[in-house]
């Protein structure tokens, strides 16, 4: 199927694409392309306007190549989802990125979608906001003005993940001593598009869990935290039944989003081997 007619941008600066972005009407970003070539077809099969403008975001050099130090990692949004899943240099905290990664999609698709495309496509079961939310985040956007906006994931989220701006990079802060954990729940053996996806992390203090980010994504809504399951294992000491004990604690609204009750049985399972993974990267803990 031929696309309609548009024109075809390639900037090589941020600043320009932002002022092509808030001066062309009815224009899109492409990333990688995977989700928007496929939008632009779905639009005119159903006869919708398409846009007039697609700015592309690949020629611009300052959108590439991860940067990790001892303080933070810093992930340009052009990066792709096999640079991640290929990255020498992530290990502590940063390292949950590769487990998310690694699922995502195909070969082929993993070598062309971005980062950038997974966190602002607006399709609400993509697998990184929950890692980035967990990981807490910051987003970085460039608008028409050429001023950095800073949000972070969870806020980004809560609002919709809605952005008339560019998503420049996403900075994540080192943490030694945080323990992470990543798990989903497959919807088919065919598809292979997550029905949820969870992202936990703690730090161990003595026998207790703290500071604990759980975060949750349904597919129906955007990723959040459960802070009613946060609440409940933070400072709680650790014990072989606790994984179980949490599933009295979930804020429920979010894992019942399915009416299928195997659905909502998968989730709570999940959840509860998630929990007990994480609790078993205590070292001496439960072996
Ligand atoms: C068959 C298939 C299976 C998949 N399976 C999975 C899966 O299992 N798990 C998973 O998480 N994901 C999955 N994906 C999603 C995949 O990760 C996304 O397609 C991809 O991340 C989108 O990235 P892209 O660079 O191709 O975005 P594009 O298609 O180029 O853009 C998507 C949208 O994001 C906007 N955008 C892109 N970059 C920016 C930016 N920097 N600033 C502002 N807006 C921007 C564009 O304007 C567009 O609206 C799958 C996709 C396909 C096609």
């Amino acid at each position: 199927m031929y696309l309609n007619p548009f024109t075809f941008h390639q900037p090589t600066t941020i600043s320009e694409a932002a002022r092509l972005l808030a001066n062309s009407p009815h224009s899109k970003l492409v990333a990688g392309g995977s989700f928007l070539i496929n939008n632009l077809k779905q639009l005119k099969r159903r006869g919708m306007k398409t846009p007039g403008h697609i700015i592309s975001l690949k020629n611009i050099i300052e959108l590439k190549g991860i940067a990790v130090d001892h303080q933070k990692l810093v992930i340009p949004s052009m990066t792709t989802i096999r640079e991640i899943l290929e990255c020498p240099s992530l290990d502590d905290n940063f390292r949950i990125l590769k487990n998310a990664a690694k699922n995502i999609a195909t070969t082929p698709i993993r070598n062309t979608a971005t980062i950038g495309g997974n966190l602002t496509c607006r399709y609400t079961w993509t697998e990184m906001p929950a890692v980035m939310i967990a990981l807490e985040a910051d987003f970085h956007f460039i608008g028409a003005d050429n001023h950095e906006h800073t949000l972070s994931a969870e806020n980004f989220f809560k609002n919709g993940a809605k952005t008339d701006k560019i998503l420049s990079h996403i900075t994540i802060l080192r943490d030694k001593n945080a323990a992470l954990v990543y798990a989903r729940v497959r919807r088919s053996g065919y598809v292979d598009i997550p029905l949820l996806s969870v992202c936990l992390k703690t730090a161990f203090e003595k026998n207790s869990l703290t500071k604990t980010c759980l975060a949750i994504n349904n597919s129906v809504e955007f990723a959040q935290r459960d802070t009613k399951l946060e609440n409940f294992l933070n400072q709680r000491p650790i014990f072989q039944e606790l994984p179980q004990e949490a599933l009295d604690h979930l804020h429920e609204a979010i894992y019942n989003t399915r009416a299928d009750d195997y659905k909502k049985y998968i989730f709570r399972v999940t959840l509860k081997n998630a929990l007990a993974e994480l609790i078993q990267k205590k070292p001496g803990i439960l072996k």
